[in-house]
């Protein structure tokens, strides 16, 4: 017996290259990709896996989901999350990057540990466990029906608070911080238009975060508050459906990634009349969806032509995480080509997460892996139909 795979198939994009290559031979050891070749060595007793006609791709990476949903102490959110795991590695989204959760322990870094152990099968988590706001602000769900009373998420106000809540998160062993820059779309006194934190404050949390080497991602929508973030040295703008082209070129300047978030903005506009839809969420989330749809709508061409790096990332969680893939063919939509989406969620997002070992099949990668059953440089919605996921070396979906 030898522990080496050898996966074959007809086609296959790196991650590198400009476009799909033809036969390919991927040699998986230990986890690693050992080789990628035309015609690879095949070791004697080597587990060959054939894929056919379909097409290699390195395995997807998914910048902004919320595996964990509800605000309770009990058990329930994280049973919840594990087939949301399920299901974001189902559709070949072998990392993904959590912004935070409700529940008041953060479940989301135990999930982590989970799927690190085997404990449970799912993408690897890169883990933002709360997101910071101030009060009155985008994550003050204090007030809510249906929230605990208590203050969840991590409401803080002013330098002390802010560093005191970045320091806890630290010590919890937290990969990301993240923060509500301006407010969105989330309470009954939410306004996407709104600036969360002063100046002061933000550059606070940034440097405390940079202190202990954690980059900061900045939920921000308005474009006052996407530009304060950028000013106080973020890594990620998330959203920034109102920026201008102004703020996008300084984002560009400065290297920070921006999260279009496009299918989400699609799935709440187009349910605008959907009464249903509305109905166990406070009246003015929906007043401020009506009255920024167009604007929103409209965003979506200034973000991708921006000049700012895209990183894939869908807020999956606020919509299910079976269609998350849908930000491929809305960001191509939108006008970005379809290698600059596949780079999105592959290359530049292993970037965005510090990750050289993600993103791409090459010799020293993990082995990351998925297959879709035809080009998605001709035909972008291929990407909703992944056939094939390995995860470190180990099989997670065959066809
Ligand atoms: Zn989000």
């Amino acid at each position: 017996m030898t522990d080496t795979t050898v996966i074959v198939a007809g086609r296959c994009w790196d991650g590198r290259a400009e476009n799909v290559r033809g036969h390919t031979e991927v040699v998986v050891r230990k986890g690693r990709i050992v080789a990628c070749e035309d015609r690879a060595d095949r070791p004697a007793g080597a587990r060959i896996v054939d894929l056919g006609q379909a097409v290699l791709l390195p395995g997807l990476i998914d910048c902004h989901v919320h595996t964990v949903a509800g605000n309770t102490s009990s058990a329930q959110p994280a049973l919840e999350a594990l087939p949301v795991l399920r299901t974001l590695l189902d559709n070949g989204f072998t990392t993904v990057r959590d912004l935070g959760c409700f529940t008041p322990e953060p479940v989301t870094l135990t999930l982590r540990r989970s799927v690190d152990s085997g404990l449970v099968p799912g993408p690897r988590m890169i883990v933002a466990p709360r997101l910071m706001s101030a009060r009155s602000g985008h994550g003050d769900h204090s007030d809510e029906a249906g929230a605990c009373g208590c203050e969840i998420g991590e409401v803080a106000d002013g330098v002390d608070e802010i560093i005191r809540s970045v320091r806890r998160q630290a010590r919890q062993n937290a990969d990301w911080i993240k923060f509500a820059a301006t407010g969105g779309f989330s309470t009954s006194v939410d306004d996407p238009t709104i600036v969360g934190y002063s100046e002061r404050e933000m550059r606070a949390l940034v440097d405390t975060a940079r202190d202990r080497r954690l980059p900061v991602a900045a939920h921000a929508i308005a474009d006052a508050g996407v530009r304060r973030a950028v000013l106080a040295g973020v890594t990620s703008i998330e959203h920034g459906h109102l920026a201008t082209e102004e703020t996008l070129r300084l984002l560009a300047e400065r290297g920070v990634a921006l999260i279009p978030t496009q299918h989400a903005v699609t799935v709440f506009v187009g349910k605008l009349d959907d009464e249903d839809f509305w109905t166990d969420k406070a009246d003015n989330v929906r007043r401020q969806i009506r009255t920024h749809a167009e604007a929103l709508l409209a965003g979506r061409r200034r973000q991708v032509r921006g000049g700012a790096v895209i990183a894939f990332g869908t807020d999956a969680g606020t919509f299910d995480h079976a269609d998350n893939w849908r930000e491929f063919p809305a960001l191509v939509g939108s006008g970005l080509s379809p290698l600059n989406a596949l780079r999105a969620a592959t290359v530049v997002a292993a970037r965005l997460l510090g990750r050289d070992d993600l993103g791409r099949i090459a010799p020293g990668a993990r082995a990351d892996l998925v297959a879709v059953p035809a080009s998605p440089f001709d035909d972008i919605d291929v990407m909703g139909h992944v056939s094939f996921v390995m995860k470190d070396g180990a099989i997670h979906r065959h066809p």
